[in-house]
């Protein structure tokens, strides 16, 4: 755990009581802090008050008298689509509003540090798609270099569960705009930006507010090393706001569109080879092809942005080229669950938005493709421009007919994923993948993509038995 530093005896309310909430509790509390709790959930304050930590209704008038800030959960919409009324009271009350991650960063150098040879490292990656797998590749390079790595932020961990990073230590952290919008300071030694397209535009006012929620994690303070995808324009206008030219290495430039090899520092890939360039010379290059763990171009991005990072570490292309052989994958993204008469089954359940089916579809051929769920804002036009890999598309979900409306290709409304599995198991002929890339969120259905993907393994698993 990282004890939170500088509220001692101070109080601190909690709102939001899931998995990082826990853990930020008992950070404060571990830091002299004294948290005051809340969650609208009563079983999510029933664990608090089990752990012994004291819950205050925070929504009751004169709720913030004596609170010195307050910590909001990621899970919690705090402006948009319409501001949360703790929130707003504790904004009224003159109390700073902050988050886990910004307790982190202000807490996780310590004395300590100063007796270390090698200073810890924070690595934070953020983005529109690719963030888990790029922090993953990431951590998996690191631990297979023999490096000090934790992984923490969206994936899984809270950050300040983790243990203070000792000599040499690496932070791998994955934030989401939720997460970078909030915190009060964000300074990692190395931020990545993946890529951007339209997703959660109801919780940032729009396109801009997500640009802009993502980008604080370049803005405050200024990472040493900035690594960003440039094949957006969003992209490419940060890296030239980071930079004071072409030539400047402070950004590692990351494209799967274009080849770079200018006098900067750029890692490309391009037909399945990875390529670096630093001012002007190929320094590395890597055949992505054979790589199970990440088929198509969308996984080759997040190869670069993994790669780039490991080098702005210090490690050797070589020692790189060696640990991606080796990445096993993440389940539910592009995860190959079942092969049964030449006929492939691909889970990959996390492409909850547009831009991430299309990667998923690009990445296949002869797909028959299981899509569906609660539609975003933006709609499903791009899908169409990929349509020439699905042979055929199954829908699932309480929209299904609507949702199949839109799409071009020839769909089948199943509504239920053991109808979709059944009906595409039924068409499939060898060398055709079976891919679950949904498009969107199904919570008309699932509580989670995981268990989206769980379903999907099931039902695939039932069919291939026999
Ligand atoms: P995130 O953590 O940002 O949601 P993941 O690595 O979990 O990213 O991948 C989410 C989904 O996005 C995957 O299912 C995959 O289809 C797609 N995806 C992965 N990497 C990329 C990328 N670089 N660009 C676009 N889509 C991607």
């Amino acid at each position: 755990m990282i004890p939170v530093t500088g509220y001692k005896g101070a109080q601190v309310a909690v709102l939001g009581l899931g998995r990082s909430g826990l853990a930020t509790a008992r950070a404060l509390a571990a830091g002299g802090a004294v948290p005051v709790c809340w969650d609208d959930n009563p079983a999510a304050r029933d664990i608090a008050e089990g752990e012994g930590f004291q819950c205050r209704d925070l929504s009751r008038a004169g709720a913030f008298d004596g609170i010195y800030t307050l910590i909001v959960s990621p899970g919690i919409a705090h402006l948009y689509p319409k501001p949360n009324p703790v929130v707003a009271a504790a904004l009224r009350a003159g109390v700073p509003v902050d988050n886990d991650i910004g307790l982190f960063f202000r807490s996780v150098a310590t004395p300590a540090w100063d007796n270390f040879e090698h200073m810890p490292r924070i690595v934070a990656v953020t983005g529109s798609n690719g963030k888990s797998t790029t922090v993953a590749l990431l951590h998996h390079i690191l631990q297979e270099a023999g490096r000090d790595s934790q992984l923490a932020g969206n994936i899984g961990r809270g950050v300040l569960d983790i243990d203070p990073p000792g000599d040499g230590g690496i932070v791998v952290l994955e934030l989401s705009s939720y997460q970078t919008e909030l915190a009060r300071a964000l300074t990692p030694d190395i931020a990545v930006f993946t890529n951007l397209s339209p997703d959660h535009l109801d919780r940032h006012g729009g396109m801009g507010g997500y640009f802009a929620a993502k980008r604080r994690l370049f803005a405050e303070g200024g990472p040493d090393r900035a690594i960003v995808g440039i094949d957006e324009a969003e992209g490419l206008f940060l890296a030239g706001q980071m930079s004071e030219g072409i030539g400047d290495d402070r950004v590692i430039r990351i494209s799967t569109q274009h080849k770079l090899a200018d006098s900067g520092w750029n890692v490309f890939a391009k037909k399945g080879f990875l390529a670096e360039y630093r001012k002007g010379r190929q320094a590395g290059s890597i055949d992505l092809r054979p790589i199970k763990g990440l088929p198509g171009a969308h996984n080759h991005q997040n190869a670069c942005a993994a790669y780039a990072a490991a080098r702005a570490l210090g490690l050797a292309p070589r020692l790189i080229e060696d640990a991606l052989a080796s990445y096993p994958g993440l389940p539910h993204r592009s995860q190959v669950v079942a092969t049964m008469n030449n006929i492939t089954f691909v889970n990959d359940s996390k492409a909850t938005n547009v831009d991430s089916a299309v990667k998923a579809l690009g990445a296949f051929k002869n797909i028959r493709w299981i899509c569906g769920g609660l539609q975003k804002e933006g709609g499903l036009e791009p899908l169409n421009a990929v349509a020439s890999s699905v042979s055929k598309a199954y829908v699932i979900g309480r929209e299904a007919a609507e949702f199949s409306m839109q799409l071009s290709v020839d769909a089948e409304v199943c509504t239920t994923m053991e109808a979709a599995v059944a009906m595409a198991v039924r068409d499939a002929q060898a060398g055709d993948t079976i891919l679950l890339a949904p498009a969107a969120a199904s919570f008309d259905q699932y509580d989670s993509f995981e268990k989206r993907g769980d379903d999907f393994i099931a039902q695939v698993q039932a069919c291939t038995k026999i």
